[in-house]
């Protein structure tokens, strides 16, 4: 009886108490964020006005609590971080507008000094000094003429060849023969005929031009004034030069000749399509060789059959007609290399595309390059950590290997990438991200997330969007790979993913099926395997001799269902050394990153693991697989062995261990310090949902009270058994440490 009176009397207080105390709490409580709430509108009314923080007042201070002034402090700090995003942010802005500005004067004053001087030659007395030196001109085109491969073969096929004789005036009749008869005799020496044709073509502004097949001997004025232009465009100009200055040298490089007889080829487009081009002449052209249309558009050669060439095009192709004119630039598709380009965004032929102005380098490399020879290589032997638990210790990635990324779509397959290249920070690696076929938006959160993790100070990234011309997406992974090469060969390591490489297999099904390839497995033409096998056989490890740089190479392929075995994943898993296959089934069991431990290897395995790593995850793969096999099966009974559950529950926390957030790839040490922990049972009594909390614990609790034993984990080396006792006995420690704390 006296217990329920007791009961009641108890039960009175509490409701007193909660009817009297409650207003106190909810007043202190609505004090409290009415605080917060003002400092946090003085916060943005500072970012609103001229950014001007002041400093906390003395009085404020001592009425309110420390938690509110700490908060406050926090919100300083916060709008403090901001001022600065919002300083640098309009500092590029800014960069941006005066580089664009200056790209813009640039244009104007350019063409204002090419129509100055194309006005001025026109004029006495420069006119007729051009006039009077045309008999110059032929002599020294008659010096430089000779029949080409190309020609020869043409004769072959056809009894004549052209030769056409264009001037700007017409020329004196002696000069007509002259030429008329030494190409005659030219052509007699190896059999051919000429079919001779004489034209005037105001067009040239003045001198003369010649060709003899496809190729052309240019002396002319309007050549002279095309070589200019890009001399111009390739100098600083900033609008406030002296004008006439320029003016004046130009012309007089004109007069004088200075380059002498300019010799190029020149083709006719017969048709032009969907980015495709077909071409006429130009019969000793190379593969992969750029030609300039009338346009001033640029394109690469991919394709030579006996009468005509099939090219693709850069940019636009509106503007190209059939029936004109293609000029072969004389180089093979490279695009530029150099320090110059860390930090940038850039297309597939080296155009910067992050408005901060055009991208100076000394070098260039050609987008085809033969792939390093056995005997210049060395095995794989350094590890190349991604920072991610998953992979380091289970599919370890060595520097110099091609690891494919395999999965479904939104499997995560970017986020390893991108999580590999932000852990490579402070490791003197250079990082390349080729996006191809890939969203704009995607590519711009990516340069974000790269740049905020500070990332892209040793990052270019490679743009052939989705909204790009298959000919971009097709160059894309070539140009990369040719970035890639500059710093290997300059002894430097590099990292460069593939993203991805299923949308590169279909821009090139696309560029094959307009050049007319036929098709063949699931429409892809039949080279598809040796374009991805050449372009991955560039991956590598350099000998010391020839100065042990590497490319690390991860190229991504997506799924369709998890269809491991179609065509083209096929095709790349058995060029690359192994493969991180992403499980969309785990990925949405919330398993991140959900890399599938059965089906993903890496061929190099233990070359490209610490010793320590090899060492602490030797068992867990089996283990994990084991795991795997076991809740198949008893997924859907309750009752297990005593053995079984064990190995369950084993399993379960070790892959809650292996989980990660993105951005935050784990030192080395660390992972070690985890798998070993976890599976040696020092967190049996942790759930899996707690080990999130356990690991951090464990890390601070190791770098305070433990620096000798993260010694010993950092070199990676073997653990001896004393090693293993000195690590045990820490374990233990902080165990018991865990155990006063809860
Ligand atoms: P796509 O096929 O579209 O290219 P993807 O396979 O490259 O997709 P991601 O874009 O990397 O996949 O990731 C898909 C989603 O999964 C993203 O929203 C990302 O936030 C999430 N995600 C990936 N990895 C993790 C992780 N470790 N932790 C949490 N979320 C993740
Ligand atoms: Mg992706």
């Amino acid at each position: 009886m006296e217990f329920v009176y007791q009961l009641i009397n108890f039960l009175l207080l509490a409701a007193l108490i909660w009817i009297f105390a409650r207003k106190m709490i909810v007043s202190i409580f609505a004090n409290r964020s009415e605080r917060i709430n003002t400092a946090l509108d003085e916060a943005e009314r500072i970012e609103q006005s001229d950014m001007q923080l002041p400093q906390i007042p003395d009085a404020f201070k001592e009425e309110v609590s420390p938690t509110i002034l700490e908060e406050a402090h926090e919100i300083r700090r916060l709008a403090e971080a901001e001022k600065e995003n919002i300083r640098q942010q309009t500092e590029r802005e800014m960069y941006g507008m005066r580089r664009e500005m200056l790209t813009g004067v640039k244009d104007v004053f350019i063409h204002k000094m090419i129509t100055r001087v194309t006005e001025l030659i026109q004029t006495e007395p420069y006119a007729s000094q051009l006039r009077a030196k045309e008999a110059e001109f032929a002599e020294m085109i008659m010096e430089r003429m000779e029949v080409t491969p190309g020609d020869m073969a043409y004769l072959r096929r056809s009894d004549v060849l052209y030769i056409t004789l264009t001037s700007a005036y017409p020329l004196a009749q002696e000069i007509v023969d002259e030429i008329g008869r030494r190409a005659t005799e030219m052509l007699e020496q190896i059999g051919g005929k000429p079919s001779y044709w004489v034209k005037v073509d105001p067009d040239l502004i003045g001198g003369l031009r010649f060709r003899v097949g496809d190729t052309v001997y240019d002396c002319t004025v309007a050549d002279r004034l095309y070589l200019l232009r890009h001399e111009l465009e390739k100098r600083e100009i900033h609008g406030d030069e002296d004008a006439e200055q320029i003016v004046a040298d130009l012309l007089h490089g004109i007069m004088t000749m200075k380059h002498g007889v300019n010799e190029f080829q020149l083709g006719r487009v017969i048709s032009v399509s969907d980015g495709i081009c077909w071409l006429d002449g130009l019969a000793d052209i190379m593969y992969g060789e750029v030609v300039e249309f009338e346009c001033g558009e640029r394109g690469m050669v991919l394709d030579i059959e006996p009468d005509r060439i099939g090219c693709v095009i850069y940019g636009k192709y509106e503007h190209i007609e059939s029936g004109s004119r293609v000029r072969r630039v004389g180089r093979i598709a490279s695009v530029p290399c150099g320090d110059a380009l860390l930090g940038r965004v850039v297309n597939p032929i080296g155009q910067a595309l992050d408005g901060k102005g055009r991208i100076w380098t000394k070098e260039r490399r050609p987008i085809e390059c033969k792939a390093p020879s056995i005997p210049d290589r060395s095995a794989v032997f350094r590890p190349m950590h991604t920072g991610i638990k998953a992979i380091d210790a289970l599919v370890p990635i060595g520097r110099g290997q091609r690891e494919l990324i395999i999965g479904d779509r939104q499997t995560g397959k970017t986020s390893i990438a991108i999580d590999a290249i932000i852990n490579q920070k402070g490791k003197n690696t250079v990082c390349l991200y080729v996006a191809i076929g890939q969203k704009d938006t995607t590519i711009v959160d990516i340069r974000e997330k790269l740049a905020k993790h500070g990332a892209m100070e040793y990052t270019t990234i490679v743009c052939a969007p989705a909204s790009s011309s298959a000919s971009f997406q097709y160059i894309a992974p070539f140009a990369g790979a040719a970035m890639a090469e500059y710093f290997m060969y300059a002894g430097r390591d590099v990292l460069i993913v593939y993203d991805d490489l299923s949308k590169h297999a279909v821009a090139y099904r696309e560029l094959s099926l307009l050049l007319h390839r036929p098709s063949g497995r699931e429409a892809y033409p039949g080279d598809v395997f040796y374009l991805h096998a050449r372009l991955l056989e560039r991956a590598a490890q350099l000998s010391a001799e020839n100065g042990g740089g590497s490319i690390t190479a991860l190229p991504i392929i997506e799924t369709q269902a998890g269809d491991i075995s179609a065509y083209i994943p096929t095709n790349v898993i058995s060029i690359t050394d192994g493969q991180i296959f992403l499980d969309a089934d785990l990925f949405n069991e919330g398993q991140r990153p959900a890399v599938n431990v059965g089906l993903s290897v890496s061929r190099v395995g233990s070359a490209a693991q610490t010793k320590l790593m090899k060492q602490v995850s030797s068992r867990l793969r089996m283990e994990l697989a084991q795991y795997r096999e076991l809740a198949g099966f008893t997924q859907f009974g309750s009752d297990v062995d005593a053995a079984t559950k064990r190995i369950l529950d084993a399993g379960e926390r070790m892959m809650s261990a292996l989980r990660q957030n993105r951005y935050e790839p784990l030192p080395d040490w660390k992972q070690v310090l985890l798998i070993y922990a976890v599976a040696e049972g020092y967190a049996a009594h942790i759930s899996p949902a707690e080990l999130d909390r356990f690991a951090e614990e464990l890390y601070v609790y190791f770098e305070t009270a433990q620096p000798d034993t993260v010694e010993m984990l950092r070199r990676g080396q073997k653990m001896s058994d004393q090693d293993k006792a000195c690590l045990n006995a820490a374990l233990s420690a902080f165990g018991a440490s865990m155990g006063e704390v809860s």
